[in-house]
C-alpha cells in the first residue's frame, strides 16, 4: 500500500516556502513531518523536528491544546496561537484530523492583519481624542458666554480663544485629508525636474517669518556646486520640507539656527532641515513618522505650539508619504539636547553633470 504522507504532493506542498506553515502530528502529538518554515519558526534545523513533541517545538500551550481537542474530537478545529521567538508572530491555526490518525495542522501568518488591525484602532482612538480636546473647550467657553455673566472683555477673550481652537480643528482636518490623499496616491503629483536651490529657497522665505517671532535664525547652506535636478513635485516637496522647518523652528531653543540645504546624491538628491534644538530621545526615534505620534506636548512650549499651528503628530507622517510618493524617502539623525538633522531624498534628475 502506497503511503500517502509520502506522496509527491504532500511533500510539495510540505516543503513549499513562503506559504501556510504546514505540519503532521501523530495522535499523541510528535511531529512527523514538517516544512523548512516550520523549521524556521522553531529555530531548529528540519531534520531535527522529526519525533519531537509539539509543545517541545513551539512552546504554545494554545496550539497544543487546539491539536489535542482536534485528535479527542476528530473534528476539524481552528484557533490562534501565538509562536516564534518570545510569540511575536500571530497564526490562525487550522487542526485537520488524517483518516489513518494523526492531524494536519495548517498554519496561516496573520502579524501583518492583527497589526493593522491595532494600528486602525490606535488610529480612531487618537483621533477622538485630538478632535475631542478643543471640541471640550470650546464648547465651555460657549456655555460661559452663552450664561451672560461676562464682562466684555472676557467676552473678546472667550471669542479669540473659540476661534483659535477652531482653527486647530480645522487644521486637523486639512492636515488628516491630505494625509489620506497622499496615502491612497490620489494626489498624482506633477513631478518635473526641479532646480533644488529654488526649494530651498522657497522654504527658507516662507520660514522665516515664523522662525523670527520666535527668535530663531534660519540659514540656507551654500548651493552646492552641481547642476543636479530633482524629480519632484515642487507643490509636495515645499510642503514636506516646510513641515520639516515648521519642526525645527517649533523644537528650537530661542536665539537657536535651523539651517536648511540640499545635496546631489548618486541617485537622489537629499534635502536637509537640521536645528539645534531638544532633539528626539533615542526611545522615540523608531516611531515619529506615525500618524499622531508625539514625543511630548510638553516639550514644545504651547504658546509656540499655538503660533506654529498645534500639534498633532501629522506633519511628519506627510512628510514621509510625500517622499514615499515620489519614490524617495526621509531619515533623521538626532541626539537629544543637542539637535536633529531631518531629510527628505527623491530621485534625482538626469543632468548635465552625469552625462559628462
Ligand atoms: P507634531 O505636530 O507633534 O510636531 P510631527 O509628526 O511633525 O508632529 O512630529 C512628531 C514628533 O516628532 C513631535 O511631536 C516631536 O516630538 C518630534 N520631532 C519632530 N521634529 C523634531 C525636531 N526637529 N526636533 C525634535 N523633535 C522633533
Amino acid at each position: 500500500m502506497i503511503d500517502p504522507l509520502a506522496s509527491a504532493a504532500v511533500t510539495a506542498l510540505l516543503e513549499r516556502r513562503g506559504g501556510d506553515l504546514l505540519l503532521i502530528v501523530d495522535d499523541s502529538l510528535r511531529i512527523m513531518r514538517a516544512g523548512p518554515e516550520a523549521a524556521v519558526l522553531a529555530e531548529r534545523s528540519g531534520e531535527s523536528l522529526a519525533g519531537m513533541s509539539l509543545i517541545a517545538v513551539f512552546g504554545s500551550a494554545p496550539l497544543d491544546a487546539l491539536a489535542r481537542a482536534a485528535i479527542t474530537t476528530r473534528s476539524i478545529l481552528i484557533g490562534e496561537a501565538e509562536l516564534g521567538h518570545l510569540g511575536e508572530r500571530q497564526f490562525a491555526v487550522d487542526a485537520v484530523p488524517l483518516a489513518q490518525g494523526g492531524l494536519l495542522l495548517s498554519l496561516h501568518d496573520i502579524t501583518a492583519l492583527r497589526r493593522m488591525e491595532r494600528v486602525r484602532r490606535d488610529f480612531v482612538a487618537n483621533l477622538g481624542h485630538e478632535l475631542r480636546t478643543p471640541l471640550t473647550s470650546i464648547k465651555l467657553l460657549a456655555e460661559t458666554l452663552a450664561a451672560g455673566s461676562v464682562d466684555a472683555e472676557t467676552t473678546h477673550d472667550f471669542v479669540t480663544q473659540i476661534e483659535r481652537e477652531a482653527d486647530h480643528l480645522a487644521q486637523l482636518v486639512d492636515e488628516l485629508l491630505d494625509l489620506s490623499m497622499i496615502e491612497s496616491g490620489q494626489t498624482g503629483l506633477a513631478v518635473e525636474p526641479l532646480d533644488p536651490e529654488e526649494g530651498v529657497a522657497a522654504c527658507v522665505e516662507r520660514i522665516r517669518p515664523v522662525a523670527e517671532r520666535r527668535d530663531v535664525s534660519v540659514r540656507r547652506l551654500p548651493r552646492p556646486d552641481t547642476h543636479a535636478r530633482a524629480m519632484a513635485d515642487p507643490a509636495r516637496l515645499g510642503q514636506a520640507l516646510l513641515n520639516l522647518a515648521h519642526n525645527a523652528v517649533k523644537y528650537s531653543h530661542h536665539g537657536g539656527e535651523v539651517r536648511i540645504g540640499w545635496e546631489a546624491q548618486d541617485d537622489v538628491v537629499r534635502f536637509s532641515v537640521a536645528d539645534d534644538g531638544i532633539g528626539v530621545p533615542d526611545s522615540h526615534k523608531a516611531r515619529i513618522f506615525e500618524r499622531f505620534y508625539k514625543v511630548d506636548r510638553s516639550r514644545a512650549r504651547e504658546k509656540d505650539a499655538e503660533q506654529l499651528g498645534g500639534s498633532a503628530g501629522i506633519g511628519l507622517a506627510i512628510v514621509r508619504h510625500i517622499a514615499e510618493a515620489h519614490g524617495g524617502s526621509v531619515g533623521f539623525v538626532s541626539e537629544e539636547g543637542l539637535g536633529s538633522t531631518f531629510w527628505i531624498d527623491v530621485p534625482r534628475a538626469p543632468d548635465p553633470d552625469r552625462a559628462s
